[in-house]
């Protein structure tokens, strides 16, 4: 994996990264404190790629940049690649400001719709009631009791969205962004690929210095969220060496083959090490998060660790490496006897 030799952008400048394709970069309240964005100049206008979250900072920076940069550009749309708050947030706000159309995928405007319209009280109790299951703390599932509206607090509005399908075309002025929807990190992420010219915009599912966190799907826990993204990386193993890589988070790169191998070793890596520490007891998930994880967290970083183990333990299960039951409410992960 190679990082490209381009300048961080600085607040209310952009980042000149293809002929046709800029990237823009906005601060984040968390410990991962800031998100990439990126822009794509096509003869119809801007198309806009992700939002920022919703707070004043974004706001503020999006007003520099439509009257810096883009104050003699036209913006034709915005496309969402998924629903996380960081990319989601602000684009009701934005899309509303620039009456352009909003853009995303069937499978994340189904879970944004359902995760915006869920009252919140009934939010915090499915979190909390996720966290009984996984036997965490009683402490921790008080708190997720208590935190409301968490969704809602970071994305104010949500836009009314125009669904694009696998295989949809946005022609730029410089070639043509063919959109890929994956599944893993979260529901239906669209990437946006220009083979011809070897730029992938891989957003969150291609990341140079993080994995990307998987997590538990809180609306179908059955679902073996792990696989499918290791079914993604395989597909990326097979990526030209030479194609530029526009991540959401960290800078573009390139050798993303090589990555995504890298990233399939550490997902087998955490499976092993789990399937190794349920030898000795059966695990519940707080169990296999203090053993891949080894530390305390905040609310915010406990709901990704918990979520990730939950999705290796319950793809070792669905590979019939690993059987599970529930007791008191919480479940119980073994290695199989037969
Ligand atoms: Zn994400």
């Amino acid at each position: 994996m190679q990082k490209l030799d381009l300048p961080i952008p600085e607040t209310g400048t952009l980042t000149k990264v293809a002929a046709d394709l800029y990237w823009a970069r906005f601060a984040l309240p968390f410990r991962l404190n800031h998100i990439n964005l990126y822009m794509i100049d096509t003869d119809a206008g801007w198309l806009l790629v992700d939002a920022g979250i919703n707070q004043d900072e974004t706001a503020a920076h999006w007003q520099m940049l439509l009257d810096g940069p883009l104050s003699h550009q036209a913006v034709a749309g915005l496309l969402i690649t998924h629903h996380h708050v960081d990319h989601l947030g602000y684009a009701g706000a934005l899309s509303a400001k620039l009456d352009i159309p909003v853009y995303t995928s069937a499978s994340e405007a189904d879970f944004a719709h359902w995760m915006f319209t869920m009252a919140d009280d009934e939010f915090a109790d499915l979190v909390a009631d996720t966290y009984v299951n996984y036997g965490l703390d009683e402490a921790h599932i008080t708190q997720a009791r208590a935190d409301k509206g968490r969704f809602r607090r970071h994305v104010k509005t949500l836009p009314d969205f125009t669904i694009i399908e696998e295989g949809h075309l946005f022609p730029s002025r410089h070639g043509t962004w063919q959109v890929r929807i994956d599944r893993g990190h979260s529901q239906g992420q669209i990437s946006l690929v220009d083979d011809a010219r070897g730029l992938l915009i891989a957003v969150d599912f291609l990341l140079p210095r993080i994995s990307p966190n998987i997590s538990v799907d809180l609306r179908d826990f059955d679902d073996d969220m792990l696989g499918h993204y290791l079914t993604y990386c395989e597909a990326m193993t097979s990526l030209p060496d030479q194609t530029q890589i526009f991540p959401g988070h960290d800078w573009p790169f390139t050798d993303g083959g090589a990555r995504a191998a890298q990233l399939i070793d550490h997902h087998h890596q955490r499976l092993d090490s789990l399937l190794e520490a349920a030898k000795n007891r059966p695990l519940t998930v707080a169990d296999g998060m203090r053993h891949l994880f080894g530390k305390s967290f905040g609310a915010h970083e406990l709901y990704f660790a918990s979520g990730e183990a939950r999705a290796h333990l319950w793809h070792l299960v669905q590979q019939g490496a690993m059987q599970c039951e529930v007791r008191d409410g919480t479940t119980y992960f073994s290695t199989r006897s037969d």
